[in-house]
């Protein structure tokens, strides 16, 4: 891979700037791709876009940013893809365009009404651009060096940067921005965090191919040239209709319960929706579970661990060593308070409360082995 530096200068980047939507992001006499196919979907808001406009202004270096050269097959033309920076670029060309002002003594200006003194000082700006040649596999492998130092792309978005394809681009369509279908179905079960950052896309893989980036990596290059991303939106879909089916009334505990286990151990199982609501209303009002959301996994699979239930204070343990004079009921021998553990007398299951009265401390051995 050969890489060296140029200074561009705002003046040429933004010559022939067009943003043609989803046909993609033009600039450099046309010559510049700013939003290739690889790139992030995520855009800055306006005070990042204004923050880099004020850095031209006040003379400050912008971070230097990547661009990648290829030689037209057919013309035999040079051009550039941009590899990073794409952000930076676009607030220039927009603010040049006139799209967002900025506050200069106060006031919002625009780059029109700013003096020819300061267009200038924006037009002969000159931007340090690494120009990088080199095969597909090498622009994407540096593609990934260069976000991993500057920490810029969330984890999926960086994976989609790399198994790029028809798999992929239908995918995208289904689970990548707000209001995509995905995001329609699943809003009230499934927290993603952020759509547009490509989260809810990683959960739906995290789903049908395991959690962790190994897993999801290596399903991705599976699928890579995939036609379509069917298989990923059906499983998806299936898992979140079940979720609804099986658990109808809205909470937003609903949204942290991983659905993708609970289906695999029961969606053949014959559940009554009502019957369980009854018992979640149940549970929900129980002060004794500090974990809402586990309700939901511990009603199907009886594990009480998912509820989080209320454990004794240090200081009701230490009341029920003194008052045992440290000897553990079961084995009746003496042990240090850090040696015993806290337990239940009448356990939750059967009511039994986090007080005092209910407080006894066994052995760490005996506590285990459970009563
Ligand atoms: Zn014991």
């Amino acid at each position: 891979m050969k890489i060296d530096l140029h200074y561009i200068p705002v003046r040429s980047l933004v010559d022939g700037y067009e943003n043609r939507g989803y046909e993609g992001v033009v600039g450099y006499g046309g010559l510049l791709d700013i939003r290739p196919k690889f790139q992030r979907e995520f855009i800055y808001d306006i005070k990042q876009r204004r923050a880099v406009i004020e850095t031209i202004l006040e003379g400050f270096p912008l971070n230097v940013m990547y661009w990648s050269l290829q030689t037209d097959p057919v013309s035999g033309r040079t051009e550039y893809e941009l590899l990073d920076g794409q952000q930076r670029t676009m607030s220039i060309c927009e603010f040049v365009e006139g799209e967002f002002s900025v506050e200069i003594d106060g006031y919002p200006k625009n780059f029109d009404n700013l003096s020819i003194e300061d267009q200038n000082k924006i037009l002969e700006y000159k931007i340090m651009i690494y120009h990088c040649e080199g095969g597909e596999d090498e622009k994407l492998r540096w593609f990934e060096i260069i976000n991993i130092a500057g920490e810029t792309l969330k984890a999926q978005e960086l994976r989609n940067a790399i198994y790029t394809g028809p798999w992929l681009s239908d995918a995208k369509r289904y689970f990548s921005r707000e209001n995509q279908a995905a995001h329609l179905l699943s809003r009230d079960y499934v927290n993603a965090g952020e759509v547009d950052r490509q989260a809810l896309l990683e959960k739906a893989i995290s789903w049908i191919a395991g959690k962790g980036d190994d897993n999801i990596k290596s399903y991705m290059n599976e699928h890579r040239l995939d036609p379509n991303a069917h298989a990923l939106w059906t499983y998806f879909k299936n898992v979140v209709d079940w979720a609804k089916l099986t658990f109808p009334v809205k909470r937003s505990y609903l949204r942290s319960v991983p659905w993708n286990v609970l289906y695999e151990q029961f969606k053949d199982a014959t559940l009554d929706s009502q019957a369980l609501e009854d018992r979640v209303k149940t549970l929900m009002s129980d002060d004794e579970v500090q974990k809402r959301s586990g309700i939901y996994t511990y009603i199907l699979t009886g594990d009480e661990r998912a509820l989080g239930l209320r454990v004794f204070t240090d200081n009701q343990k230490r009341v029920a060593y003194e008052t045992q004079n440290g000897i553990c009921p079961r084995c009746g021998e003496h042990f240090e308070f850090e040696a015993m553990d806290g337990d239940h007398i009448v356990p939750w299951a059967k009511g039994g409360k986090t007080i005092q009265s209910n407080c006894q401390m066994l052995c760490i051995r005996d506590n285990r082995s459970g009563s």
